[in-house]
């Protein structure tokens, strides 16, 4: 370097350089890394992935994104992948696993590309190209989704939950799903918007998944305060008080010290006093429900129990939040400034038993986007597995209800889209060509890993779908049951188009932003210099 004098140092000593292919090859082998890690797990036939944390932790799943966000990936190439899946996740709640697998296998074509000395420029410009085109394409394909169309949305869920350890109730959670939305979905402007955050989702141990149950209104993880308050409660006039019912110190006059007995009982008769006005000012309100963010009294208990007043305590606050949207009510701090006004109301408050403990149950509110879904399993880890299930099935018919498209899975939309880029690339022409070719390819990876996870044969799969999609069948994919070519669109595998585009914008994108590193610049004791280990 230089022209024959002394070097010139750009950078700190101890600063690791490496450039040019090197650069490239190990940048892109690691993310490749990353993508087969979870390859193996994609699809209803996928395998699992036993993750030991160093404090001995085990986890068992399948799920892309769990799988990926436990590996403590250091690579800051790899760590790419990750931000993929972790993209796909929260932009669709599902497609996590798919989007990793075809970033990969856009690395592994784009390592294939740069050895016939292509260069990275050109392949950068060629993929994100052939990803604009495919998503074009994408659009094109759509199957209409309508909010009111549940047995479309079912299939959408359905198909979410298809690797899900949740088979036999299925269908049941689909249902859950498909309603908890539809509950919430509003208009806005022209289009339809759901926040999933309007659900709320409780889960309790003990019983069937089945019995998993939807709750137009809100729940609450406990019962009333006392066993003899009464169980159910119609009309119910709701007070929410976020401060603890109980006499505060300064309501008794500070001076008095109890040293002598009628010191004492004067102390107390105030003390009860001041009890009863709560109570008194509760009644006058008019609330035959109490609901309070910390504890209440004792003694206010047992003047409320014989009013007939229900009194719940120790409520979560986002859940007396909750509380407030669907039935009206303003929390107040404390009873002294409750006013009729600030009641709530709903049709019923009733308290259950379920499993070993009691859920207070307050439905028929005001607000009818206030639903629940109460969530059910043998064991914790079943519950989990609801919980996680339930999670991609909102996810993606939110997607579906706001879009109001799907596309058919099973490889099936990825075969059209390649087989419709390889006609593109012959209208690209030059050095691009081979570019969105290579893009085309790397699609099918999607079948391919798909039958190779069900035991099948990849290649002869991929001459099945590839013929049936050149006559014209546009839905063909790969039937995991029947180990044939067959139709998504009959067999029910529907998903959110959205979540689809998501796939294809981000894989091409992670794979573009490694491709285009040709110098790789790392600190001292950075972990990439970790990672690539001495010299
Ligand atoms: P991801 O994390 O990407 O969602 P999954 O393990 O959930 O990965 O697998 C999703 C893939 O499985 C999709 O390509 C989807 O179309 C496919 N799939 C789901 N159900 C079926 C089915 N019944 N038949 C064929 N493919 C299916
Ligand atoms: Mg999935």
């Amino acid at each position: 370097m230089g022209m024959g004098g002394t070097p010139i140092l750009l950078f700190e000593e101890g600063t690791k350089r490496e450039q040019g292919k090197d650069a490239q090859y190990d940048n892109i082998r690691a993310a490749m890394t990353v993508a087969d890690a979870v390859k193996s797990t994609l699809g209803p036939r996928g395998m699992d992935k036993m993750m030991i944390s160093s404090a001995g932790d085990v986890i068992i799943t399948n799920d892309g994104i769990t799988i990926l966000k436990e590996m403590d990936v250091q690579h800051p190439a790899a760590r790419m992948m990750v931000e993929v899946a972790r993209t796909l996740d929260e932009e669709a709640g599902d497609g996590t696993t798919t989007a990793a697998v075809l970033a990969g296998e856009l690395l592994k074509k784009a390592i294939g590309l740069i050895d016939s000395n292509i260069h990275p420029t050109v392949i950068a410009s060629g993929y994100r190209m052939a990803s604009e085109r495919a998503i074009e394409v994408l659009g094109t394909l759509g199957i209409a989704t309508a909010t009111d169309d549940t047995a479309a949305l079912s299939k959408v869920a359905m198909t979410a939950m298809m690797s899900k350890a949740v088979t036999g109730s299925r269908e049941h959670l689909a249902d859950l799903a498909v309603k908890a939305v539809g509950a919430v979905a509003e208009v806005v402007g022209n289009r339809r918007s759901v926040d999933l955050g309007n659900i709320q989702i409780v889960k309790r141990q003990g019983g069937s998944m089945e019995s998993s149950e939807l709750v137009q209104g809100v729940i609450l993880d406990r019962g009333p305060a006392l066993r003899s308050m009464p169980k159910a409660v119609k009309d119910a006039k709701i007070a929410l008080l976020s401060s603890a019912l109980e006499v505060r110190k300064t309501e008794v006059s500070a001076e008095i010290k109890i040293t002598e007995t009628s010191q004492r009982r004067a102390f107390l008769e105030e003390e009860e006093a001041s009890l009863r006005r709560m109570a008194g000012r509760l009644r006058r309100a008019g609330a035959n429900v109490v609901i309070s963010q910390k504890a209440i009294d004792d003694r206010i208990q047992n003047i409320l129990v014989k009013e007939g007043v229900v009194a719940v305590q120790n409520v979560k606050a986002p859940d007396l939040e909750k509380l407030s949207k669907a039935t009206g009510a303003n929390i107040v701090d404390r009873p002294s400034e409750l006013e009729p006004g600030d009641l709530g109301s709903a049709r019923s408050v009733e308290a259950r038993k379920v499993e070993d403990g009691e859920l207070t149950f307050v439905t028929g509110c005001k607000d009818p986007k206030a639903v629940a879904l109460l969530l059910r399993g043998g064991t914790a880890h079943v519950v989990d597995e609801v919980d996680r299930s339930l999670d991609d099935a909102l996810n993606v018919v939110r997607l579906a209800v706001e879009d109001g498209q799907a596309v058919t899975g099973g490889g099936s939309t990825a075969v059209e889209l390649s087989m419709r880029l390889r006609d593109y690339a012959d209208s690209v022409g030059g050095r691009e060509q081979m570019v969105v070719s290579a893009f085309a390819d790397a699609l099918e990876v999607v079948p391919a890993t798909l039958a190779e996870n069900a035991g099948l044969d990849p290649i002869d799969m991929l001459v099945e779908l590839r013929n049936a999609h050149q006559g014209g069948k546009v839905n063909v994919g790969v039937n995991l049951l029947t180990g044939k070519a067959s139709d998504m669109r009959r067999e029910n595998v529907l998903e959110p188009m959205r979540a689809n585009r998501q796939i294809i914008s981000s894989a091409a994108e992670a794979a573009i932003m490694i491709i285009r590193i040709d110098d790789v610049i790392s600190a001292k004791g950075s972990p990439r210099q970790e990672s690539i280990g001495p010299e």
